[in-house]
């Protein structure tokens, strides 16, 4: 195999799988509180995902992150991330990572580390107990942070995901900055993106990431970094700290020119741009038609893969937007 190039030339090697559409938080930016997910007998099963994923390894993927929904609230999950563990340990992927609230970390924490995932993403929009139950709609701030240290006892490398949030959140950027810091944590701050029906006020709550970050601006001094992962986050060194800053700025600054992944949702239909409705459906050719079919399909993506997201037109043009919310493609 030699390797997946899409049709704009972008290197595609990175594969994220949605686990579960479901979550324990409701985050407003990021469902309804009333939000219906998909029929179990929709989802595909481990044996489907595993199958799946060996594929796209086959092709050239070499980096997967296990996202959702919350994909630790998934029964029996630690089969699914051991399966995947074993391409980590064989050598024939370079990182099995992945996103999450942090609220079943603690328990979990040592599965992922024998697993082989060595950095995960936590998401923390406020260090506030109130203001971080008000943002999730529930969720106990104490919980995930017991998570998070029980990652880093597990000499997890641990990033902090935080959505910047008109008017909630930015007073806690500095105490995030520090908890951060301390515990040598990297911050990804990341703009709100307009997807999912039935999510209101997001657009109220877009704030643009200079503006949300001018408070760190002020009190520190913020530097440049050539650093880069496999996502689209710029990277800066917020001085004397010793943070490792990250802004993902889809609004504001378009990331697309680099973008090196597809995304599996949990009913089998693979995205190939997070704002974009196209996908290439691969639930049936795994049930019934094969690995020939799951390659052809493959293949189709590839060719298939749009050239850039248009989140800017959609966030003023309400016709435009995406009914799919984050929780069906992972973040
Ligand atoms: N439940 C897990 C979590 O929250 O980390 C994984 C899935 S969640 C959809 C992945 C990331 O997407 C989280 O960091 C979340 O804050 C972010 N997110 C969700 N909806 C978003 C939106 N509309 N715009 C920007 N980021 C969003
Ligand atoms: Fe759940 Fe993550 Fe969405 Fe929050 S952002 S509701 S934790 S899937």
């Amino acid at each position: 195999m030699t390797g997946m190039i899409d049709g704009f030339g972008r290197k595609i090697d990175y594969l994220r799988i949605s686990v579960t559409d479901r979550c324990n938080f409701r985050c407003h930016y990021c469902m309804p509180e009333k939000q219906t997910f998909l029929p179990h007998r929709d989802l595909l099963d481990y044996q489907e995902i595993a199958l799946l994923a060996n594929r796209f390894i086959a092709h050239g993927v070499r980096k997967i992150r296990l996202t959702g929904g919350e994909p630790l609230v998934r029964r029996d999950i630690d089969i699914l991330i051991r399966e995947l563990g074993k391409h980590v340990h064989a050598g024939r992927l370079d990182e099995l990572t992945l996103t999450t609230n942090g609220s079943r970390l603690e328990q979990f924490a040592p599965i992922l580390a024998e697993a082989g995932v060595r950095r995960i993403n936590v998401s923390i929009d406020s260090l506030n107990i109130d203001v971080f139950r008000q943002i999730t709609r529930g969720g106990q701030l104490e919980q995930v942070l017991a998570g998070v240290a029980a990652a880093k006892a597990n000499n997890i490398v641990v990033k902090i995901n935080m959505v910047a949030l008109k008017g909630q959140n930015q007073s806690d950027l500095l105490p995030m900055a520090e908890y951060c810091a301390t515990n040598d944590f990297d911050l990804a701050i990341i703009e709100t993106m307009p997807l999912g029906d039935g999510v209101v006020g997001r657009q109220d709550c877009y704030i643009a990431i200079d503006d949300f970050i001018a408070p760190l601006r002020s009190a520190y001094d913020l530097q440049p970094l050539p650093y880069r992962s496999a996502g689209p986050a710029r990277y800066w060194n917020v001085a004397p700290l010793g943070l490792r800053l990250g802004l993902i700025t889809p609004m504001s600054h378009n990331f697309c020119d680099d973008c090196n992944r597809l995304r599996l949702t949990t009913d089998g239909k693979i995205f190939m741009c997070l704002g974009s409705e196209m996908h290439v459906d691969f639930r049936q050719a795994i049930r019934e038609q094969g690995l020939d079919a799951v390659d052809r399909l493959l293949q189709k993506a590839l060719r298939l893969k749009p050239e850039r997201h248009d989140f800017e037109r959609q966030m003023i043009q309400p016709d435009l937007r995406l009914a799919r919310h984050m929780n069906a493609t992972g973040g």
